[in-house]
């Protein structure tokens, strides 16, 4: 007998007949002679709605209460489903993050996760239940708060319970066939990838690819737990995640995709005076707000000035905070003014390939010059080129560079099944 965790995102249950349909998928499973947990989102948007709810009250709500707000979505979903299952006549039995043992640190809206003791979950299937399990929350070690772990966070909790209980797959069942050479939503000639390493995998998740959470692919890398990701719309075979596809029948494409994130900002600290240390200080304040930054560029300083400009980019949602933090600083530093643009785009291309192949720098940067696209920032890794452009000009970056890395598929097989790409 195997245990298999099944992980369902919102649009596969995004209305009553949404639920009926995965209860079914999950019946089966069991029938077919596997223990079963189910992690389930909320329903299509309404994490969305809600946060829209909460900022009609307040424009800065507190996080403990947001994140109260917010894991309710993911309460409604995991009942439904149960009373679904129930009705198939298969015991099914909800909990939420904190019953099903996931345990965080305090840090609401971002919380990670620190220990899985699904205590409950494991009796649960003894008794030949199938476990029901809110995604996307925990609770916190130190203050028993309900903590949430960052939108998209539901493939986290699939692939932490995959863990603690030494699941044999983590399945991820989404609105369309697994990973793509580029999200199908705005590049409809993306082409299915059958298999993709984790190292891959994190460049693209980590790139905006939000088909699979960043820190559930760091996850499962770090506790070799295998992901399958597919629809919950077809019968399909879709990705596998795995180690690496050496001694695999595939051979190792150059490029295996393209990312794009209009999820960050970017802020300009104009007039820094060109001396030791100013950098030192305006990233320590930036640190102890607890941002995440992403890319850095420091101008060269105008002779005549002695003053230059340093740029960063980071999650918007950070964007307010970041501002106040440094302008608290602004006399200290003695900077001039701060800009803030979140009207950005950042486009990457990502492939294991490319550190053997010379030339993929500038066939990229060619390929966002032919979509008459500017470059307002340039980052690189090993495996991945990053540009930021304006967010009006993503579209059209995306297709040329997946256009010019002869990723299209002749003909279109990407299947958007559901969800509004919200
Ligand atoms: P779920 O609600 O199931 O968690 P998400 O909306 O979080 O679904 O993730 C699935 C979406 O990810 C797809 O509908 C697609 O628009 C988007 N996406 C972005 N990049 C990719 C990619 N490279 N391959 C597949 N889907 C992608
Ligand atoms: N419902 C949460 C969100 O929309 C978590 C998830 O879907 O993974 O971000
Ligand atoms: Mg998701």
């Amino acid at each position: 007998m195997a245990l298999v965790v099944q992980k369902y995102g919102g649009s596969s249950v995004a209305d009553a007949e949404g639920v009926k349909r995965v209860a079914q998928r999950i019946v089966a499973t069991k029938k077919a002679g596997n223990d079963v947990v189910v992690v389930v989102s909320a329903m299509g948007d309404t994490t969305d709605e809600l946060i829209d709810l909460a900022e009609q009250v307040s424009p800065l709500p507190p996080g403990r209460e947001l994140d109260m707000l917010l894991t309710a979505g993911e309460r409604i979903s995991m009942a439904l489903l149960a009373m679904a299952i129930a009705n198939l006549g298969h015991e099914a039995r909800s909990f939420t993050g904190s019953q099903a043992g996931v345990i965080t640190d305090g840090s609401h809206g971002k919380a990670r996760i620190i220990d899985v003791t699904p205590g409950r979950i494991r009796s649960a299937l003894d008794e030949g239940a199938i476990a029901i399990v809110a995604g996307f929350q925990g609770v916190s070690q130190n203050s028993k708060d309900i903590t949430t772990l960052g939108r998209g966070g539901s493939d986290t909790t699939a692939v932490a319970l995959a863990a603690a209980l030494s699941a044999d797959v983590c399945e991820i069942y989404t609105d369309v066939d697994g990973v793509f050479t580029a999200d199908p939503r705005i590049v409809p000639t993306a082409r299915q990838i059958p298999r993709i390493s984790y190292e891959e995998m994190l460049e693209m998740a980590a790139c905006g690819a939000k088909i699979l959470h960043l820190r559930c692919v760091e996850y499962a890398r770090r506790y070799a737990i295998p992901i399958h990701v597919r629809s919950s719309f077809s019968q399909r075979e879709g990705t596998r995640v795995i180690e690496s596809i050496e001694g695999t029948d595939m051979e190792q494409a150059i490029i295996s995709g393209v990312a794009h994130d209009r999820s960050e900002a970017k802020i300009t600290v104009v007039g820094v005076p060109d001396k030791v240390g100013e950098a030192a200080t305006i990233f320590t304040v930036l640190a102890d707000a607890e941002i995440n930054l992403d890319m850095i560029v420091q101008n060269v300083s105008a002779a005549s000035t002695g003053r230059t400009d340093i740029s960063f980019t980071l999650p918007a949602t950070d964007g307010q905070t970041a501002m106040s933090a440094l302008n608290k600083v602004k006399e200290r530093i003695g900077f001039e003014s701060l800009r803030y643009d979140d009207r950005i785009g950042k486009v990457s291309l990502i492939g294991a390939g490319m550190r053997s192949h010379p030339g993929v720098t500038a066939k990229f940067f060619s390929a966002i010059a032919e979509a008459g696209v500017n470059i307002e920032m340039i980052s690189t890794s090993e495996i991945r080129i990053s540009v930021v452009v304006d967010g009006d000009d993503v579209d059209a970056a995306v297709a040329s560079a997946h256009r010019a890395f002869d990723l299209d598929a002749e003909q279109v097989e990407a299947v958007v099944y559901g969800g509004t790409g919200r």
